[in-house]
């Protein structure tokens, strides 16, 4: 059996009507007898249950790495610290180092870096997906939290959940963020087709 198609709406900047175009296509497939995913990959400002009149609940946190010192181990040798691109380690002379966690994209090179294990995994929460439903329709989104920048990771474990979950439904709709940043060529790299909404001005 063929997969599922996947549709993603996406637009070079906001406010030219993604969002409405997303939810009005997903609808007008609803209205065709097709069981429909409407999944909101516009994870900074996600609204699809806005515009579907919904409330919705919490499916699970998103997470990912931060590390945490051990103290009992750390000889305080400095070399997570040099090694981190984000500067989310700060050391003083003789002390373990201290994670500023605001500062740290979680990539690891810390917990490679020191030789005797000091570091140890702990996590971060970045957002949370959600779902709703409503006809023959059901949504699911991601949202990151307020102050995280790595939105690209909200719409990875978005997606891979939608992705899951395709061969439940007929046909599935992406509402992707607007411009052409990382989290949106996720959602597109996963789409048959792509509706691009625009405005008739240079910045359309
Ligand atoms: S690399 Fe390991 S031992 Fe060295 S300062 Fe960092 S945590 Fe401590
Ligand atoms: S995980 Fe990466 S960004 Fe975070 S503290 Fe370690 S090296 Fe720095």
């Amino acid at each position: 059996m063929s997969k599922p198609p996947i549709v993603a709406v996406t637009g070079g900047k906001g406010g030219v009507g993604k969002t409405t175009v997303a939810v009005g296509l997903a609808l007008a497939f609803v209205r065709r007898g097709l069981s429909v995913l409407l999944v909101d990959a516009d994870v900074d400002n996600p609204n699809c249950h806005e515009l579907l009149g919904v409330s919705v609940e919490k499916l699970a946190d998103v997470t990912s790495f931060l590390p945490a010192i051990d103290e009992s181990r750390c000889t305080g040798c400095g070399i997570c610290v040099g090694i981190c691109p984000d500067f989310a380690l700060l050391i003083k002379p003789g002390e373990a180092p201290k994670v500023v966690e605001s500062r740290c994209s979680g990539c690891m090179a810390c917990s490679f870096a020191c030789q005797v294990g000091a570091i140890i995994r702990s996590t971060k929460v970045l957002g949370e997906l959600f779902t709703a439903a409503r006809y023959n329709l059901r949504l699911i989104g991601g949202k990151l939290k307020p102050g995280e920048a790595r939105s690209p990771l909200v719409v990875d474990a978005l997606l891979k959940r939608a992705m899951a979950e395709r061969g439940d439904y007929d046909v599935l709709v992406i509402d992707s963020a607007p411009g052409l940043g990382n989290a949106v060529v996720r959602a597109l790299r996963v789409a048959d087709l792509a509706v691009v909404v625009t405005k008739p001005t240079p910045l359309g």
